[in-house]
């Protein structure tokens, strides 16, 4: 069974084609620039790699490319759409709605852009995917979203401190992203350890970062919000701050609220502090030439994570497992030594030579001998899951 995995973002649009019987990849691509001039499609896994150049207008144009390049006779991976069982779309927002995978029909069309403004700039680009996949092919579509994991957290960690009203008429709470991500490694983390069982916290460190509190196998809190702005500090986005701070910017720079939210989510996090960029490899470059903002945008993320640490830690009364993943968790063995330095008095002590030393994707537990805490590099494979969820739901659905 091939199932084809759709990541639609507002003006891109990622894509994998997985065989699910031997778990193997048969293509990766991209689209990007959709509904901007300038367009293309880049795909890797056929006899050679596509980078076609082209008007695509939305995103019907988008998948309508994607589906020929995948049955194109130099660049594909299929001689026909029939060899496509099943498509898997990433959505960004179920709302309280969607806890699970479910299997798309009119109702959850209908139900999804019912909630489309919780995700203003994705939910729109999910349900056009979803919808042109629909046209295109006439076989199941599921709906996997990245907050589903996070639904059952506590009203405790989902409520914030506002009038009860904000949360019953407009179901402003606590939802959280990242979820398959989350879910994947800390499956994988609980596999390698032989236990679903106990407390652990995951890092996803990325462009977007988030961590999350899981006991037994289930969440119990997350550090992104109503929407991916709450948190660490991140790439580009403030994460937690002082909410007036909103007011006071917005006046002393006379920014509309469209301006207001581009600096809080483009303009901010080690981007803005170090004024560098907000990818980690220049960041880590830049310090180490003694860029004094870079350092200090380090410092700020390295700390931040530490604090959520420390509270996870006391949110679950303590910690087994600490997992890191996503580019940077995976990637950078310095700010994982930095993220777990001193922080032996909660058991968290990490073998600096094994981390330094680890191979690019690969798993590994780096934890120091004798160390109380299980600290692991778990790669994550968001596209696998969404494969797996929508291969299972629709093989229950075929019974
Ligand atoms: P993701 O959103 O998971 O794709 O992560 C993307 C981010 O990972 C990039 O912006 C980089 O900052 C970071 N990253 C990727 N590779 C490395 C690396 N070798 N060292 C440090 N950071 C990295």
């Amino acid at each position: 069974m091939n199932v084809l995995v759709i990541n639609a973002g507002s003006s891109s649009l990622k894509y994998q084609l997985i065989n699910m019987v031997d778990q193997q990849v048969l293509c990766k691509g991209q689209v990007e620039r959709i509904g901007i001039e300038g367009s293309f499609l880049k795909q890797k896994g056929g006899a050679e790699e596509a980078d076609i150049h082209a008007e695509i207008k939305n995103h019907n144009d988008a998948i309508q490319m994607v589906l020929e390049a995948l049955t194109d006779a130099k660049h594909g991976v299929v001689k026909s759409l029939e060899e496509i069982d099943a498509v898997g779309h990433r959505v960004l927002h179920g709302g309280e709605k969607f806890a699970d995978p479910v299997l798309v029909d009119e109702q959850v069309i209908h139900d999804l852009e019912a909630i489309a403004d919780l995700g203003p700039l994705h939910m729109p680009a999910n349900i056009s995917g979803i919808k042109a996949c629909q046209q295109a092919m006439p076989v199941p579509q599921v709906a996997v979203f990245d907050t589903g994991f996070h639904q059952t957290m506590p009203p405790k960690a989902y409520l914030y401190g506002l009038p009860y009203e904000a949360y019953e008429k407009h179901k402003v709470r606590r939802y959280g992203f990242h979820g398959t991500s989350h879910l994947f490694v800390s499956q994988r983390a609980a596999e390698l350890r032989g236990t679903e069982k106990g407390r652990m916290i995951t890092c996803h460190l990325g462009n977007g970062s988030s961590l999350c509190a899981i006991l037994d196998g289930k969440c119990m809190d997350t550090s992104m919000g109503l929407t991916p702005l709450e948190g660490v500090v991140m790439g580009t986005r403030s994460g937690d701050m002082d909410p007036a701070i909103v007011k006071f910017i917005m006046e002393k720079e006379h920014k509309t609220i469209e301006e207001m939210d581009h600096y809080l989510n483009k303009e901010s996090g080690v981007y803005g502090l170090s004024g560098v960029s907000s990818d980690f490899r220049d960041l880590a470059k830049a310090a180490a030439e003694g860029h004094r903002r870079a350092i200090l945008a380090l410092d700020v993320f390295i700390y931040r994570i530490q604090k959520y640490i420390g509270a996870y830690a006391a949110a679950l009364g303590g910690v087994d497992t600490l997992v890191f993943t996503a580019g940077i968790g995976e990637n950078d063995h310095e700010l994982r030594q930095n993220v777990c330095r001193d922080m032996d008095f909660f058991g968290i002590a990490i073998d600096e030579e094994k981390n330094a030393s680890l191979p690019r994707g690969s798993e590994a537990d780096i934890s120091a001998p004798g160390a109380r805490v299980h600290t692991m590099v778990i790669p994550t494979d968001e596209e696998y899951m969404i494969a797996r969820d929508t291969y299972e739901i629709v093989h229950e659905a075929s019974q």
